[in-house]
């Protein structure tokens, strides 16, 4: 699809795991977000920028399937990175998706899990991604 890609949501509750226990919480977006998404914007891992109370943030961002949802739902998660405060679900947030970095993939191990995180947040730090599309 044509990135980057606008939107604005409302922070809902995820599954309550992954995020935080990975040193990557993710806010969790809602519906309405998922049903509006471009159906072409595949599932995977994004970089951009995010708003959130006035000030705006680098994120990484993932497009995935919902295990909640027998995967038959997409999730839209965004890390924001260097934000350390504390929780903001029901806040409004605007992000705009700016470039692909990478498929969805399983990993062997957490620690692989871990490693793949970390990258993806670096790529998403400095806003350019290897593979990103524009
Ligand atoms: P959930 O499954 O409910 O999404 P997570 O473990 O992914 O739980 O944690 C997500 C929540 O953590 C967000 O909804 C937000 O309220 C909070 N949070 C704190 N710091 C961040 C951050 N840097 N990026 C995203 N969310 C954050
Ligand atoms: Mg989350």
């Amino acid at each position: 699809p044509l990135l980057p890609y606008r939107f604005t949501g409302e922070v809902v509750r995820g599954f309550g795991r992954g995020g935080k226990e990975l040193g990557c919480p993710t806010a969790n977006m809602d519906d309405s977000v998922i049903e509006n998404l471009p159906e072409d914007l595949a599932v995977g891992v994004y970089y951009g920028n995010a708003c959130f109370e006035g000030k705006e943030y680098k994120m990484a961002m993932s497009i995935g399937w919902n295990p909640q949802y027998q995967n038959e739902k997409k999730t839209v998660e965004i890390h924001l990175i260097d934000y350390f405060g504390g929780d903001f679900y029901g806040k409004k947030l605007t992000a705009v998706i700016i470039g692909f970095i990478r498929e969805m993939k399983s990993f062997a191990s957490l620690e692989e899990l871990k490693t793949a995180i970390a990258k993806d947040i670096e790529i998403a730090r400095h806003g350019t991604a290897e593979h990103g599309k524009l």
